[in-house]
């Protein structure tokens, strides 16, 4: 039970962290979503939210690239909040392209946005937590955090900072009650990864079976997507206080794909 609790959970308005938001309204918190996409469907989603869950829930359309838009979200967080429990840095983008072809600025949007804007939160939400002597952050990292794939570098770059930055972040907090720690997902169904399919099948001019069968999971040893559910339900439990002796961790859900 997470009553009370405030939390923040970036990237909430598609997939994954849309599922998390809801799986965190669900189980007490109130929730401050954010994302980017059609302001109508977002104001939807909120309303119905605060319905089915009985909590409070605000929006922050935040790009989070952009450092001094995050700042003003935690503003807005505090003016509507109060204190911040949580933090679930879910955000993130891919691009897949060999190296010698890889966009210089869609390099530079991924490491901003899949890591430093993880930074940023963290910075932004540690002083009142170490005050408060209890908080979570929360980093959506992946599969790709520990391992890597062709044509994915920035992704993998990135990803691969989440988890040096949770540890380094679980090693500040850890006298403060304040407790980091990565999920590191294998492939979920979600927009993110249709993108991917598609772009696969043309770039290796495949059918859409033939990749998510011979390329997405071929590296996932159970053959089954990750679900948006169980994510959700693991960060409900590292929200609680039965995960109080879990930080710095990475939590694998890739379906035994590391285990390889
Ligand atoms: P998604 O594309 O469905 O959702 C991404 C979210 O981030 C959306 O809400 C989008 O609006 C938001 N976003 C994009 N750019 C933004 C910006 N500049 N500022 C603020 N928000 C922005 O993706 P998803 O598959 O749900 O992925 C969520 C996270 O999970 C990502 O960090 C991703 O790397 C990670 N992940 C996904 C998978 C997978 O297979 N889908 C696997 C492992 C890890």
């Amino acid at each position: 039970d997470l009553t009370g609790r405030n939390v923040l959970v970036t990237g909430s308005t598609s997939g994954i962290g849309k599922g998390i938001a809801i799986g965190l309204a669900n189980a007490g918190c109130n929730v401050m979503i954010n994302g980017l996409g059609l302001p109508e469907e977002i104001e939807t989603f909120r309303l119905e939210l605060e319905k089915t869950s009985g909590r409070k829930i605000i929006y922050s359309n935040a790009d989070l690239t952009n450092p001094s838009e995050i700042d003003t979200m935690f503003d807005v967080f505090k003016e509507a909040f109060g204190d911040i429990h949580g933090v679930i840095n879910n955000a993130g983008i891919q691009h897949i392209a060999p190296i010698e072809d890889f966009p210089t600025e869609k390099w530079d949007q991924i490491l901003s946005l899949n890591l430093s804007s993880i930074f940023h939160t963290t910075r932004l939400a540690f002083s009142e937590m170490k005050a408060r002597n209890w908080g979570r952050i929360i980093n959506i990292s992946s599969a790709h955090g520990l391992t890597a794939s062709p044509f994915k570098s920035a992704y993998v770059t990135a990803k691969h900072g989440v988890m040096g930055f949770t540890k380094t972040a679980a090693l500040e907090g850890a006298e403060f009650g304040i407790r980091v720690n990565a999920i590191c997902p294998g492939y979920v169904h979600t927009p993110l990864v249709d993108n991917q399919i598609q772009a696969t099948a043309k770039a290796r001019n495949l059918e859409i079976d033939e990749v998510i069968k011979t390329v997405m999971l071929d590296r996932q040893p159970t053959k089954e997507f990750t679900t948006i559910e169980e994510i959700a339900r693991m960060t409900c439990f590292l929200m609680s206080d039965a995960a109080n002796s879990i930080t710095g961790a990475d939590i694998k859900m890739e379906g035994g794909w590391t285990a390889l």
